[in-house]
């Protein structure tokens, strides 16, 4: 499903925070405790999770109150540097399987259960960040989300 004309590598467990890690120390950022904390967490969802939902869970694993507001600078950093990924219509973030190179990722939403997976098609955002030009407007972060129902739920 995927279409890639380039070395693309989707990961996953020890292998996905790895090259999390080398994505962000590459873009000149630290790998602090906390951050390593805050992407693991994130890695361990498979549904999009919110900040709230990621300093609740830090602060039962860490022993003390992690405050949400921290949480969201740490993942805000992350989708700049394409560690993490936004699902709008969920309000809530995914870890990035891909940190090595970006894409327009498009989310497929499932309105059942909530999950979140995603395709890459550079074709279609490209067409899409095209049809913003043409308007004369600069396209920096093309959202393409499709909401409907998983595999599991239909
Ligand atoms: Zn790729
Ligand atoms: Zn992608
Ligand atoms: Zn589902």
């Amino acid at each position: 499903m995927a279409k890639h004309h380039h070395d693309h590598s989707e990961h996953a467990g020890e292998t996905l925070v790895e090259a999390a890690r080398t994505a962000l120390t590459g873009a000149g950022e630290q790998w602090t405790g906390m951050r390593s904390d805050v992407f693991e967490e994130l890695a361990r969802h498979e549904r999009p999770a919110s900040a709230y939902d990621i300093a609740e869970n830090l602060s039962k694993t860490r022993g003390k109150r992690v405050a949400p507001n921290s949480v969201y600078r740490i993942l805000d950093l992350f989708v700049s540097n394409n560690l993490a990924m936004r699902v709008e219509s969920a309000n809530a973030y995914l870890a990035n399987s891909h940190p090595g190179c970006t894409h327009d990722c498009i989310f497929l939403v499932c309105d059942e259960c909530g999950e979140a997976t995603h395709v890459d098609n550079d074709d279609i955002s490209k067409a899409v960040r095209g049809v913003a030009q043409g308007a004369d407007f600069k396209p920096e972060r093309p959202i393409i989300e499709i909401r409907g129902l998983c595999a599991g739920c239909r």
